[in-house]
């Protein structure tokens, strides 16, 4: 497990469901990973917002001129949430390798896989051209994705799964699932699975909370439905309007094993500065030596 993430001020705290089993053999890497992670205490701040009032008054279930209206995100309306970052310690993984061990074992290549996430699309602006790079370069990629602009756009999504990509549950109506009773919550998840699956044939199996927003309650009610959830670990705040060349180094300075970094395909103000960092994102950390992967792979498999 890496660890437990805890929101500064607020006391919740969640798993963030990066727990990749897939190279847990290699404690070299995982070693490598865990210093990264413990060096780089983050403070992730989260100003999304969701969606105008006329979406989050959604009552019994989706309608078309419901879904007709507009999905807009208003980045400073929304609260900002601090999430610090914590590591439980792990009790396994001791390094193996000591001075006399065979050298031929010790040239191994690191093998570093990394997530290239994408929330609150599908559109007919960003999405594509996303989609566009991604296909380009070979790499597949996970949309966190939201039942209005589903509803919407369907043909966007179904290109994502054609291409190969990983598609993710990121509620109907995008709200603050903390704020939302129990059945609130469950039809956010559940109607978006359900448009999902008219689409494609299949019910994603992965939540992300909006706004990384989520308690101990809001974890328990997801994982209940048998759904994981998973958050991110690098955040170049392309939210925010943040400059391309600025998210550039955020990304490559935080970049590391088990990356999964958040990026937004719709709901921005300049989502264009994500497009247009992308393809150099891309080819620096392949560079790099990292692999692209979904966030599937990320599950721990153990449950
Ligand atoms: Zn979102």
């Amino acid at each position: 497990m890496i660890g437990l993430l805890s929101i500064t001020g607020t006391g919740c705290s969640f798993y963030p469901a990066i727990t990749p089993v897939a190279h847990k053999q290699q404690s070299n890497v995982d070693n490598i990973a865990k210093q990264n992670v413990e060096e780089s205490i983050k403070h992730i701040h989260l100003d999304l917002d969701g969606l105008k009032s006329g979406l989050d008054k959604h009552e019994g279930q989706p309608n078309k001129s419901e879904a007709n209206e507009q999905f807009v995100v208003d980045f400073k309306n929304q609260p900002i949430i601090d999430i610090t970052k914590e590591l439980e310690k792990e009790t396994d993984n001791t390094d193996q390798d000591g001075p006399g061990e065979d050298p031929v074992t010790e040239i191994v290549e690191e093998q570093k896989v990394i997530a290239l996430t994408f929330d609150d699309g599908p559109d007919l602006k960003y999405t594509p051209q996303v989609l566009d790079i991604l296909l380009e370069k070979n790499i597949k990629a996970t949309f966190f994705i939201v039942g209005v602009q589903i509803n919407k756009y369907p043909e966007v999504v179904l290109r994502m799964v054609e291409e190969g990509h990983l598609i993710a549950n990121h509620t109907y109506y995008h709200p603050n699932l903390t704020t939302l009773n129990k059945a609130e919550l469950l039809k956010e998840l559940d109607d978006t699975d359900d448009l999902i699956e008219s689409i494609v044939g299949f019910k994603p199996q992965i939540v992300r909370p909006p706004y990384g927003a989520i308690n101990k309650e809001v974890r328990q009610r997801i994982e209940e439905t048998g759904r994981s959830i998973v958050m991110w670990n690098i955040d170049p705040r392309d939210w925010a309007s943040t400059p391309v060349k600025e998210m550039y180094e955020n990304v490559m300075t935080n970049a590391r094993d088990k990356g999964n970094i958040l990026f937004h395909s719709f709901g921005g103000k300049q989502i264009q500065n994500t497009v247009d960092l992308l393809p150099d994102v891309i080819d620096s950390l392949t560079e790099e030596g990292y692999t692209f992967v979904t966030v599937d792979q990320y599950l721990d498999n153990d449950e």
